[in-house]
């Protein structure tokens, strides 16, 4: 992270206020005390040290203006309740702070307040959106191992790209050819020894963060770090597009679900992680490789769910979990509809669009191929886990 970065991080955090009402936290712990398991961890607090570690050009009127604003009133340093961990907290709150922005410079903050975002523990593959009681607004409930499973999840595939000496425009100079990628994964087995880690961790224990921790190239990294803010960017985005939309009702609690509402909240929530990675610098390509990503990452945990239940990756699903693979992939499907008209837009002429259309898909498709290959390697040692007796976790089954 350069130093301009963390300045922006800092005026972020230090600015952005997102004190929701008392009733809504109580609310949301209870819940949370309901569904979070073991004890909370306290009410956490950052210290001078934790600021200095994670923001090491911030001066010392800096640190002590973070440490007042987080005993404030209107802190969005502090987790809402004390279910919640700092670090996950704080890097959800960046995350959801560049999408208020977004959905400000789309014209649509008004009226409505920016929904409470709370973290929950295991066992959900997607983000939820709920009404709270009274008029408190909404509340978008993420797992935090979620989160880290995509991360994981990213982090793998960046493994599994080979640097490519060629850096054809907002690539990053990586080799993204599938055949690359093949070659790459023959050559190196730790992509798949990772991807294996933290898809085998996230389905047997509930937890992807048992998968071991490690670091990466710095390249890797780059990639990865991107293309999981896309992907977290866009599993918030479409959470706030329901409530942008108003899909929960009157005196409902959650969106009724249809694809059709789907379908809205993705094109919302694209729009808006488009422009939020645009702020960042980073062009269309990684937010839709971010978006593939979220999809491609449940569905991943779907099959191998399956794959360790019953020894077969999608027989083994039970009727809810048949109708999310379904609807996560008519979402995939859709996603590229949406993709390719906001670049044909962006181009302004449609012929040379069409021309250049077979190159840009190819590049677009990046993040399918590679975890198409990545399966590819990882569903025989799956199965052979499941052989010896591996099942999903508890979690998975309820
Ligand atoms: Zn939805």
């Amino acid at each position: 992270m350069d130093s301009v970065d963390d300045d922006a991080r800092l005026r972020r955090f230090r600015l952005r206020r997102r004190e929701p009402a008392q009733s809504a936290v109580a609310f949301l712990e209870r819940m949370q005390s309901a569904l979070v398991e073991g004890p909370p961890s306290g009410p956490p607090r950052l210290t001078a040290n934790d600021i200095r570690r994670a923001h090491p050009s911030a001066t010392d009127a800096e640190v002590a203006a973070l440490l007042a604003h987080q005993a404030g009133p209107d802190s969005s340093i502090r987790p809402p309740t004390r279910y919640e961990e700092l670090g996950v907290h704080k890097s959800v709150q960046l995350v959801a702070s560049r999408i208020d922005e977004a959905v400000v410079r789309a014209g649509r903050g008004r009226g409505s307040d920016p929904p409470l975002v709370g973290l929950l523990d295991v066992g959900h593959l997607n983000a939820r959106t709920m009404r709270m009681p009274g008029d408190d607004g909404h509340l978008v409930l993420v797992d935090r191992e979620l989160l880290q499973f995509l991360f994981l999840f990213g982090k793998a595939v960046a493994l599994a790209v080979p640097s490519g000496p060629t850096a054809p425009a907002g690539m990053l100079g990586f080799a993204t050819k599938r055949a690359d990628v093949r070659a790459h994964l023959r050559q190196d087995d730790e992509a798949v020894r990772r991807f294996l880690d933290a898809v085998f961790s996230y389905v047997t224990t509930g937890r992807a963060s048992a998968a071991e921790p490690y670091r990466v190239a710095p390249g890797a990294q780059r990639f990865s770090s991107i293309v999981v803010q896309a992907a977290h960017t866009f599993l918030l985005a479409h959470e706030y597009a329901h409530v942008l939309e108003d899909h929960v009702g009157d005196g409902e609690q959650s969106p009724r679900w249809s694809m059709n509402l789907e379908g809205v909240a993705d094109t919302v929530g694209l729009q808006l992680t488009i422009d939020v990675m645009q702020r960042t610098g980073h062009d269309l390509y990684f937010t839709y490789w971010g978006a593939e990503l979220v999809l491609f990452a449940t569905e991943t945990a779907l099959k191998a769910i399956s794959l360790l239940r019953s020894g077969n990756d999608v027989r083994g699903m039970r009727d809810d979990e048949l109708h999310q693979h379904a609807a996560f992939e008519a979402r995939r499907t859709m996603l590229e509809f949406l993709v390719r008209g906001e670049m044909e837009r962006a181009t302004g002429d449609k012929d040379s669009f069409e021309r250049q259309w077979q190159e840009i898909s190819e590049g677009l498709h990046v993040m399918r191929d590679i975890v198409a290959e990545l399966w590819h390697e990882t569903e025989p040692l799956l199965r052979l886990a499941h052989d010896q007796g591996a099942r999903p976790a508890a979690v998975w089954e309820s």
